[in-house]
């Protein structure tokens, strides 16, 4: 891509237990950053809409290293809704990426491209979860289901964001270039960020009393014996 608009927004998929009630993440901000001008396409009547879309393969990283507090501490950076009773003990961290660019093509018609990714993204399940394989296993495979669903979202992205642009194309490319940018930044974001939806199901009530089930009842067991050790933020 000749030139690059581009635009983030955080979104963190946590596991977060609490004793009562169960919190869900919820996208923060996004920003967008304008690219240089690259001219005006005008007289482009009689062209057709060129939308190539890319998505970047998605790697992440682990880190076990932070116990509840840190954890927690994660999501509520993250904007996440968390009651005062709600502790982090897992949480996979990603920041959606945007790339936009608009250009000519050989025949003097606008085309758009597209990039979008995932950055930083992240998997922390907390230390003292280390002392249960069981609760462990089970935390961490809560998040590689952020992780599949972060996935399969990335390879239906080329599919959606192309039929979403190539319905707004004659729209987006009658903009003054600057406008056409911040335009096309904020209407992908918006539309990459619909995965939102798809983790808050996973997140469910349901997937949720199970986890305060599962090992044993180790989760429960160990929040109520880490707050009266001090422990919980
Ligand atoms: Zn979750």
């Amino acid at each position: 891509m000749r030139f690059m608009s581009w635009g983030l927004r955080l979104a963190a998929s946590a596991f977060l237990m609490s004793a009562a009630a169960i919190s869900h993440a919820a996208p923060a901000t996004a920003s967008a950053n304008a690219a240089p001008n690259t001219g005006n396409i005008s007289g482009f009547s009689g062209c057709q809409p060129v939308v190539t879309v890319r998505a970047l393969p998605l790697t992440f990283t682990e880190d076990n290293s932070g116990d509840v507090r840190t954890v927690t501490a994660l999501n509520r950076k993250s904007s996440l809704p968390l009651t005062q009773r709600s502790f982090g003990l897992g949480s996979t961290y990603a920041e959606s990426r945007v790339t936009v660019g608009w250009r000519k093509d050989a025949q003097g018609c606008p085309a758009l491209d597209l990039e979008v990714g995932y950055q930083k993204t992240t998997v922390h399940v907390a230390s003292e979860l280390l002392e249960n394989q069981c609760a462990f296993d089970h935390v961490r495979q809560h998040e590689m289901t952020h992780i599949a669903i972060y996935r399969r979202w990335l390879q239906e992205s080329p599919a959606r964001l192309g039929a979403v642009f190539k319905e707004r194309f004659n729209t987006l490319a009658a903009l003054e270039p600057q406008r056409r940018n911040q335009e096309t930044v904020r209407l992908a974001l918006e539309e990459f960020g619909k995965v939102r939806a798809q983790h808050d199901e996973f997140d469910s009530d349901v997937e949720y009393a199970h986890n305060q089930a599962v090992c044993g009842r180790f989760i429960p067991k160990m929040l109520d014996r880490l707050e009266k050790e001090g422990k919980l933020p």
